[in-house]
């Protein structure tokens, strides 16, 4: 169901406050079945209470085993107000929605009312739909087999969410043609707007008091809100994030700017579409819609085609010698749009498409022509033909001071891993955040008990070229006293293929590796596969939950320092260098002990989860930066003595060592 969550009809007088929810005695010891009282959770219930009632901001950092879910909706829910939960991904989204604000429910003698939302493109656009079924734009058996599913779910469907049709593959190219991105709609022009599944979703939303969001959908409405357009987020009276340590990342994307070769033939193909259904293409626009094609293909191979992220400053140089493939384009682009001006009796659909042409049209001029101290330039090569042009601030903490935390009277910011050393110093500055409450609230965990931290100390500097060679011995040794059952984390894909191909033959163990499968599927596969391994990068440094003993050890290869050659990371860097800072302490450090900790993370997830962590960058302990990490760790029992992790899991991983 998405929209309110029903009361049951026996429910008990609801809490009226956070106190009376989460104390001793209170709502949930009498109802829930594994009653414990956790004096962290009323404390961050009590602090999100106030700063809502008081109107002020407020940033809490909530250890493993709080319980901050409930510590956020519960006072969210209780205040009355329309309130937004932004999460950090679509996943915990679904669990606020579909397992919290149902529990939660059977403790409020009245309806919560609460909106599921989601950016555009995953929900199905009805009128894309029925326009394919006159229009040949599928290609092949599969995208045939995919529109069949789609099209007899859509008959059923209530909400149009994507996430309902499980037999669609992950990469449909069928379910791109039929979503309802803004770039075809018509709004309030279309046939289907009143049966349209993002018209109703607004009205839930408008109707509902709890909004559950991403970060992606709450940053892309609070950019486009400054448009004429207007956003989707109904008004609210308070936001609270949760996975907060990310803000600084998405916000950055919605409040830069950027254009791909593929949003140019993504037009064209669009144009062309419409202009072979409603009638109107002439040899004229077909001409100009081919030129623009040549023109853009010209134009994007002049870009360096090297893999991943790559600064770009020298836009005056570019154009020096390539001005005029640029203006070129500028003048198909120019071109393309008088001849859709001339369509007599021009259908509604053309008008959402012109505003496209222009809107990438300026986009690509400001990306070439502007020289705006604020952002940094920089190309990325996707896949075998995508060039992406990006600009992105350095700095996003004016743009959210401005634009979220002087708008709003209350913003929340929590997350298991947001302070370095106890202090919020880092998240503030980044974030703009200033004049705020704030709390630590410590895990509910005994890490002591629970978890054994092993650093190496005779490992050759992860620095040097002997490194791999000898971490992949060291991890067949740590892999052999777990029986597998272990996460092995990389700071680099070429690290990681690398000791996966010395490791992964050595030992009796499966060894999954990223990239393989699809990252859901390979959870999967490890959560079912006993003494599985899984060697991984980033993508499985957060937001993965295996509680139990099928997850009891997670080795890390290096201190996860951003890779300096970013160029965001670059350009951050030279500005705090600029401004008289220290970019080591004041940015790279802190920003590595969060996602330190975010790795470690993802051992223990339950009171009774045992298992050890092993960082194989003996950096932490030789220099002195590294009393920073130790200081923004939970209290792990601790270990530099290989035998004394070969004796933890001989005595079944319980206790620490001295
Ligand atoms: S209103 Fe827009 S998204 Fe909705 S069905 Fe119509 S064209 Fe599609």
């Amino acid at each position: 169901m998405q929209g309110a969550a029903k009361p049951a009809s026996n429910n008990p007088p609801s809490a009226t406050n956070a106190r009376k929810f989460f104390g001793r005695g209170g709502v949930l010891s009498r109802w829930h079945p594994n009653y414990e009282f956790r004096p962290g959770q009323l404390e961050m219930a009590e602090a999100v209470e106030s700063a809502i009632e008081e109107r002020k901001h407020l940033i809490v950092e909530a250890g493993t085993g709080t319980g901050k879910t409930l510590a956020y909706l519960v006072p969210a829910i209780l205040s009355g107000k329309r309130i937004v939960v932004s999460t950090g991904t679509k996943n915990l989204q679904e669990q606020l929605f579909y397992k919290d604000i149902p529990f939660l429910q059977q403790h409020f003698d009245r309806e919560i009312r609460v909106c599921l939302m989601k950016g555009r493109a995953n929900f199905a656009c009805r009128q894309k739909i029925y326009d394919a079924e006159k229009e040949p734009i599928l290609s092949g058996m599969e995208e045939v087999s995919d529109f069949k599913i789609i099209r007899e779910w859509e008959r059923t469907t209530e909400t149009g969410d994507r996430a309902e049709i499980l037999q669609l593959p992950e990469d449909s190219t069928v379910w791109a043609k039929l979503d309802a991105r803004r770039d075809t709609c018509t709004g309030q022009k279309c046939m289907q707007f009143e049966r349209c599944f993002l018209t109703q979703m607004h009205q839930r939303a408008a109707a509902s008091d709890i909004l559950i969001v991403n970060h992606h959908l709450f940053f892309a409405d609070l950019a486009v809100k400054e448009e004429d357009f207007g956003g989707i987020i109904p008004d609210y009276a308070a936001v609270i994030f949760d996975e907060a340590h990310e803000i600084e990342e998405v916000a950055g994307s919605y409040f830069g700017a950027g254009i791909s070769n593929f949003q140019v033939l993504d037009l064209l193909r669009d144009v062309s579409a419409l202009a072979r259904r409603k009638l109107f293409d002439t040899p004229d626009l077909t001409s100009a819609i081919i030129q623009t094609q040549d023109l853009s293909d010209q134009f994007f191979a002049l870009f360096p085609r090297v893999e991943g992220r790559t600064g770009f400053s020298s836009q005056a140089a570019f154009l020096a010698e390539h001005g005029n493939a640029y203006r070129s384009l500028l003048i198909g682009l120019d071109l393309l749009e008088s001849n859709l001006s001339l369509v007599h009796d021009a259908p509604e659909e053309l008008i959402p498409l012109v505003r496209r042409l222009r809107f990438l049209r300026d986009t690509l001029k400001f990306w070439m022509e502007s020289n705006t101290r604020e952002l940094v330039y920089w190309i990325e090569r996707r896949g075998k033909n995508g060039i992406y042009l990006q600009a992105t601030p350095i700095d996003v903490s004016k743009l959210l001071e401005e634009k979220l935390f002087a708008q709003m009277d209350t913003v929340i910011l929590t997350s298991a891993t947001i302070a370095v050393q106890g202090s919020f110093d880092f998240a503030q500055k980044r974030l703009g955040l200033k004049n705020n409450r704030s709390a630590l609230v410590p895990s509910h965990f005994d890490y002591q008990k629970q978890a054994l931290l092993y650093i190496p100390q005779h490992l050759p500097d992860v620095r040097s070229p002997g490194f791999t060679a000898a971490a992949a011995d060291e991890i067949v040794d740590l892999l052999e006293y777990s029986e597998g059952r272990a996460f092995v984390l990389f700071t680099s894909y070429s690290q990681m293929k690398q000791v996966y191909e010395r490791v992964s033959f050595r030992l009796p163990y499966e060894m999954l590796l990223q990239g393989t499968a699809p990252r859901t599927a390979l959870l999967e596969q490890f959560k079912n596969t006993p003494n599985c391994v899984l060697f991984a990068t980033s993508a499985f440094w957060q937001g993965v939950d295996v509680p139990g003993d099928q997850l009891s050890c997670v080795i890390i290869d290096k201190l996860p320092f951003a890779a300096p050659s970013d160029p965001i990371v670059e350009a951050r860097v030279a500005l705090i260098r600029e401004q008289g800072g220290n970019p080591f302490y004041d940015y790279q450090i802190p920003q590595a002990a969060i996602a330190l900790k975010q790795g470690f993370g993802r051992l223990i997830r339950s009171k009774t989860d045992r298992g050890l962590l092993a960082l194989l960058d003996h950096r932490i302990t030789s220099q002195r930066y590294g009393q920073i990490f130790f200081d923004s760790l939970p209290d792990y029992a601790f270990t530099i003595k290989k035998p004394e992790v070969e004796r933890f899991f001989r005595n079944g991983g319980d206790g620490g060592t001295q």
